[in-house]
């Protein structure tokens, strides 16, 4: 206002003071000076007083018949269909808008032709995709795609933490010839952007990023002289040997379901594990060194206040609904698979649970793993279990993150959403506790310290179906059936088999003391087409979901 009052038209406040002072931020940031959190707390000022000059614009406009200034460039965001990715996208957003960009930001869970309809509709000079889990990889080639079928000509980007360089360069811009841009983070966006909507420097950069292109996709071509796996059944041969015969597998203390819930949000505060959301908030490192960085530490300092602050307050007021359900069930190890049952006399399984072997060659004496190598075998007749579990910290959130938006204030909006995926996260953690000491009961006198729970020191293991031991994402289709999961807890599965709401965890339970996490690797072609008859799925379908798995033997046919 008081600016306001000093200038001549309001639009020179925008002009003057706020875009000056964007600027610095700007270079601060594109110098590494500043750091997120400060850039999105800009973002807020800036947007807030836009908002309070708009109605004064708005009189002169209609006074003075004027027209807008041009923003820098128009770009289209969202997060592909099937996917829920939001956070990063959205950080992406807020520092494109700083830098005089117009951001329509679509959200998430976007079909390709809403995006394309509105790149159209708003004469959009890019569009931008976003991505976390691996199904999206394939989306994000299908909307490139499109875009060359339906005559478009504006750039692609490309960004989200499943996307790659490799991914981009071999799947998604060979679809499109009119500009493919693989943009790694936040801090790449501006430079990426301007660049693009610069015409003296455009044509330099598309020459540019189309050698990188051809050049990735050479050296990927080059892989294939790698030396190849193993068959499947020399990898098979190579399983862990367990000593099941001197083993007596625990006992869950109940069998089949049980749903918990409302999980009060105070208990889960002391199990937060904090370095992920300083990740989320583009800061490496460690947590709570971090907070002592001598370049970092005072951004990360102050954006760990405004955390608890808002933590404090969510707790107090209930913003959001936790709630988990988990499970045990009898089992089996079938060759590769888990077979499930209701109960321990009878015999029909109830499920299969399909899992993949590591094929990749791996030092002498070491095993070939597959996660029902960590289950009794069948033929031993030893009575074993495994567990499954599906929580969220995210029921509610949306009408807080509207309340934030609508008060021109992301970054709030986006400390929210981080705080929630912590929760969740915590509640799997203290969940998991619980199984251990209670549930399952296999560790009654545990006693770790929150330290030695983020560095996962116990008997045990959660992994969740899309990560390294377990890649394939459809299994959550699986889980989601044995627990129930919708009707208990709320989270549904969408296309991609992501969770909505996003503040969401789920996995297996494996209590063998052996059982750890390992990354199955690539795949041959002979256990993609065991996989897909085992689990009563087409071959191309199979090959689709396990993608980015698939080693050069398998993917030959689909390119
Ligand atoms: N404390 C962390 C926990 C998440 S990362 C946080 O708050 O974010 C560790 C989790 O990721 C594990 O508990 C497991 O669920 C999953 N995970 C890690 N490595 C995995 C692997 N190789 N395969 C399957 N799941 C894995």
């Amino acid at each position: 206002e008081e600016a306001r009052a000093q200038a001549e038209r309001p639009l020179h406040v925008i002009e003057g003071p706020l875009m000056e002072g964007m600027n610095v931020v700007g270079d601060l940031f594109g110098a590494g000076k500043m750091f997120l959190p400060q850039v999105v707390k800009s973002a807020r000022v800036m947007k807030q007083a836009v908002a309070y000059l708009q109605p004064y614009l708005q009189e002169e406009k209609i006074r003075l018949g004027l027209v807008d200034k041009p923003a820098a460039g128009k770009i289209v965001m969202a997060t592909v269909k099937g996917d829920v990715h939001d956070i990063g996208k959205n950080i992406v957003g807020v520092v494109l808008q700083c830098n005089n960009f117009e951001v329509v930001n679509l959200g998430v869970m976007v079909p390709a032709e809403r995006i394309l309809e509105t790149a159209r509709a708003e004469a959009a000079d890019m569009i931008g995709l976003s991505g976390l889990i691996t199904p999206s990889l394939d989306e994000m080639v299908h909307v490139a795609h499109e875009m060359q079928r339906q005559g478009f000509t504006i750039p692609l980007l490309i960004g989200g933490a499943t996307t790659s360089p490799a991914h981009t360069s071999v799947r998604i811009e060979p679809e499109y010839r009119h500009g493919v841009i693989y943009v790694k983070d936040a801090s790449r966006a501006v430079g990426v952007c301007q660049t693009l909507v610069t015409p003296d420097t455009r044509d330099a950069f598309f020459t540019r990023v189309r050698a990188e292109h051809a050049t990735r996709r050479d050296q990927h071509a080059n892989r294939k002289r790698r030396p190849e796996g193993l068959a499947l059944a020399d990898a098979r041969a190579r399983r862990p040997a367990l000593d099941w015969g001197n083993y007596r597998p625990p006992v869950p203390r109940f069998l089949g379901t049980r749903a918990l819930g409302p999980v009060p949000l105070k208990d889960l505060v002391t199990f937060i594990d904090w370095m992920p959301f300083f990740n989320a908030w583009e800061f490496s490192g460690k947590f709570p060194d971090i907070l002592q960085d001598p370049e970092r530490g005072a951004a990360a300092s102050a954006l760990w206040t405004d955390a608890r602050q808002m933590l404090d307050t969510l707790v107090r007021e209930r913003w959001l609904t936790a709630r988990a359900v988990l499970g045990f069930f009898p089992a089996a190890a079938n060759g590769d698979d888990i077979e499930v049952r209701a109960d321990r006399t009878d015999e029909r399984a109830l499920a299969m649970l399909h899992h993949l072997r590591q094929q990749k060659v791996k030092p002498a004496g070491q095993p070939q793993l597959c996660l029902s190598d960590f289950v009794a075998p069948r033929e031993s007749g030893i009575a074993d279990y495994v567990g499954g579990f599906a929580v969220t910290a995210g029921i509610g959130i949306e009408e807080h993150v509207a309340r934030f938006e609508a008060a021109h204030d992301d970054y709030s909006a986006i400390l929210l959403k981080s705080l929630a995926d912590r929760l969740a996260e915590a509640l799997a953690e203290s969940l998991h506790l619980r199984v251990r000491r209670e549930f399952w009961g296999y560790a009654p006198e545990e006693s770790l310290t929150n330290e030695q729970l983020v560095r996962e020191e116990y008997r045990g293991i959660r992994p969740a179906p899309g990560y390294p031991a377990c890649p394939d994402h459809t299994e959550k289709g699986t889980l989601w059936r044995l627990l129930d999961a919708e009707a208990a807890t709320g989270i549904r599965l969408t296309e991609s088999y992501a969770m909505y709401p996003a503040a969401a965890v789920s996995g297996w339970y494996f209590s063998h003391p052996d059982a750890r996490y390992f990354a199955v690797g690539t795949i041959g072609a002979d256990q993609l087409e065991d996989y897909a008859r085992r689990k009563g799925m087409a071959l191309p379908e199979a090959r689709r979901w396990l993608g980015p798995i698939l080693g050069r033997d398998s993917e030959a046919d689909a390119a």
